[in-house]
């Protein structure tokens, strides 16, 4: 399979369609980015690297962090994280209360907001320092000790998240949420803060590549029964209300972030990092969208 060839084709089509949608645009961190930046980068097990476009600059990664957090919760916790959230695609917008009310303040699963506050309470429970943990977890994960938290993005999160406020609010009403809501919400607004480029994100991701083990060191992260369960809730929950159509379209368990990331995961072989900062109307990259599938398509392999 010639992937340097493929990207390169993919990559210059897609950049030389329309470069559709908006930019995010709730704090000026990310309303500030440029919209044509476009970046891929695949590493894949057998030590093949193709990067493509801005893959070296660095963005805001947002909700791509949650599949980290869930990571580490799942690590410490095993099985019993299942008492506290769900496996199920929510069918909502990432940041919605709605079915909190009948689900009795059980998310439907670790991606949405409502979810990833539920595993940033169990973390908090269960580490000392959890912003210093989950950096050190995350810097050992991915081999890159540069990673940190954007205290500036953070802060902004911090003044906005009005939102995510309720949200964590209204699970504590059902007894979901054991800490402070305002320490559970500071380290959400960090997690959503940490930013690396599509080269570091698909490197860091490999580990579910490759059965829950790291590539730099061939440590276990998790298990590869947790690897697998956390490739299909991504498969089945990463992009919100459009991950019936992710997975239609392109075929691999993904994750996206608000600030136009995606990270895809070919399970036993590579790992994809992709970034445009034009979102669609379900939160999730346009262009990054579109060339993952075309990658598929045109590589003829995907999960199915
Ligand atoms: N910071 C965003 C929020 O909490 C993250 C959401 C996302 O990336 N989809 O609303």
């Amino acid at each position: 399979m010639d992937y340097k060839k493929i990207i390169t084709r993919v990559f210059n089509e897609v950049k030389a369609g329309e470069n559709q949608g908006e930019v995010s645009g709730y704090i000026p961190e990310l309303a500030n980015m440029n919209p044509e930046m476009f970046g891929v980068y695949l590493t894949s097990l057998n030590h093949l690297e193709v990067g493509m476009g801005d893959c070296h600059e660095k963005f805001s990664i947002q909700s791509i962090a949650k599949v980290f957090s869930l990571t580490l919760a799942y690590r410490i916790l095993g099985e019993k994280i299942w008492e506290r959230l769900g496996v199920e695609p929510s069918g909502t917008a990432f940041n919605s209360l709605v079915q909190l009310e009948t689900d009795k303040g059980i998310p439907r699963n670790p991606f949405i907001n409502a979810g990833a506050l539920v595993i940033c309470d169990i973390l908090i429970s269960q580490l000392k320092n959890p912003k210093t943990e989950f950096l050190a977890f995350l810097r050992e994960t991915t081999g890159n000790k540069e990673l940190s938290y954007s205290e500036k993005i953070a802060t902004a999160e911090k003044s906005v998240g009005y939102r995510n406020v309720a949200l964590c609010n209204f699970i504590k009403s059902f007894g979901n949420i054991e800490n402070n809501p305002e320490a559970v919400t500071d380290f959400y607004f960090h997690l959503c803060s940490i930013e690396m480029n599509c080269e570091e994100l698909s490197k860091a991701f490999l580990f579910l590549a490759n059965g829950g083990k790291t590539m730099h060191n061939n440590q276990p992260v998790v298990n590869t029964s947790q690897a697998k369960r956390i490739n299909a809730i991504m498969q089945t929950c990463g992009f919100y209300d459009e991950s019936g159509e992710f997975t239609f379209k392109v075929g691999l368990p993904g994750k996206s972030g608000i600030g136009g990331g995606i990270i895809a995961i070919h399970p036993g072989k590579y790992s994809i990092g992709v970034w445009s900062p034009r979102l669609n109307e379900k939160g999730n990259s346009h262009r990054g969208m579109k060339f993952l599938e075309l990658l598929t398509t045109e590589t003829k392999l995907s999960i199915f």
